[in-house]
């Protein structure tokens, strides 16, 4: 064997001891997968359509999943049992924030262990009556130059069309509007909105948000894609849901012709963890993606959910294959009642750091913190640049190593 072969040989070695760990730990996810949680899945599926009395045509409706929401805790308690105090905490932090899980997102549930991070994210939890941080931490109140508008930067907005969503998310960071009331922006409010982006001609990428916009039905959501796609200026329309992920039945093939329409468009979506990458949801962003429309992943660092580097790894590595681009890790803002999933900067920058070389760059998305006071987006990098002046540059690699760049 000649000298390179070796040293390649033994540089692949080392590079295999890198990630044995992870594959490792995507083995044994993988496996309880297979043989725990989609077992545990149909069972529990099963369940829910006896004590509905429907049957898979049902559970196939998003119309059904909405109309038969889990939002009461003595609904809850006859699928999941619940000690008395588990009970009388339940019946507390509902009185103070509303909680619902969709059927659906209710079956991907341990019923047996309320850490298990799908109960997390959809439950409530004692840990929401901490009182610390904000109801608007982003000030969207004062960046809001129109009914339904948000505006932030120079050439982009965001028009929120809804205040309702399919289940309500423990972490959601819009707590102050999803969190009281179901409601549909009137048509008054659309039009002075869409009046608004008429008159701003800077304005080039109009993102249609809420609460989620698929809530809406169908007739209503293109009545407003088509008003913001009919405005010149308007070079792109994004829409950001998360009913692929809490309510997949929703991506109905309707919605993805009507919405094939409208290119150029694109959707972004927020998984954040692997658990919920399931056949229906993987399905429903193929649909997506078979019309066209390119999708990215935008997850929120959580602690207990996903301040893990393989189970961003294994996400994000999933994303891929269902063809949704990991596009953003947010970190988690300080909202009233979501305290307990807040991680710190340096938690996020280790797991940053961990990615890069470990995974491929399409795998990796930019890591960011909303500044206070809506004052947008900085992008979180872990330190790679060492020192640099007008001759060189002292830099690291994703090992570690140090490498010096002379001018
Ligand atoms: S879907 Fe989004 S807006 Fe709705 S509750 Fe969840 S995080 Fe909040």
């Amino acid at each position: 064997m000649d000298e390179k072969r070796k040293i390649s040989l033994e540089r692949a070695s080392q590079l295999y001891e890198e990630i044995e760990d992870y594959l490792a730990f995507k083995d044994e996810f993988l496996r309880e997968t297979a043989e725990i949680r989609d077992v545990l899945s149909q069972k529990h599926k099963e369940e829910l359509l006896n004590f509905f009395g429907a049957g898979e045509k049902e559970w196939n409706d998003w119309h059904w999943q909405l109309r038969n929401r889990i939002s009461s805790v003595s609904l809850l308690s006859k699928f999941i049992k619940l000690s008395d105090s588990q009970y009388r905490m339940f019946e507390e932090v509902s009185a103070k924030y509303r909680w619902a899980t969709t059927p659906y997102y209710l079956s991907l549930m341990d019923y047996e262990d309320m850490t298990y991070p799908i109960n997390m994210m959809a439950l409530p939890s004692s840990a929401e009556n901490d009182s610390s941080g904000e109801l608007d931490p982003m000030s969207e109140e004062y960046t809001n130059p129109a009914p339904c508008i948000t505006r932030r930067y120079p050439n982009r907005l965001i028009i929120n069309v809804t205040s309702s969503c399919a289940m309500f998310c423990r972490h959601c960071q819009r707590r102050r509007r999803i969190g009281e009331s179901d409601r549909i922006e009137s048509e008054e409010n659309i039009a002075q909105a869409i009046e608004y982006i008429k008159n701003s001609r800077e304005i080039r990428d109009v993102l249609i948000t809420g609460g989620d916009p698929l809530m809406l039905p169908d007739e209503m959501l293109e009545n407003i894609i088509r008003q913001v796609r009919a405005i010149e200026h308007v070079e792109i329309v994004r829409i950001g849901t998360r009913l692929p992920v809490t309510m997949p039945q929703r991506i109905t093939p309707e919605l993805v012709d009507m919405l094939s329409k409208y290119h150029p468009l694109f959707i972004n979506v927020q998984f954040n963890h692997p658990g919920e990458l399931t056949k229906e949801a993987v399905t429903a962003c193929e649909r997506i993606v078979n019309a066209g429309i390119p999708m990215g992943n935008q997850m929120v660092f959580l602690k207990g959910i996903n301040n893990d580097k393989y189970v961003v790894q294994l996400l994000n590595e999933g994303l891929l294959k269902a063809r949704v681009r990991p596009y953003y890790i947010f970190h988690p803002k300080q909202v009233k009642g979501t305290k307990h999933f807040e991680i710190t900067v340096e938690e996020g920058l280790k797991i940053m750091k961990y990615l890069r070389g470990h995974t491929s760059g399409l795998a990796i998305p930019q890591y960011i913190l909303n500044a206070p006071n809506g004052l947008g987006k900085i992008p979180l990098l872990p330190r790679y640049i060492e020192e640099s002046d007008e001759d060189h540059v002292k830099l690291l690699t994703w090992e570690g190593r140090e490498v010096e760049i002379e001018y």
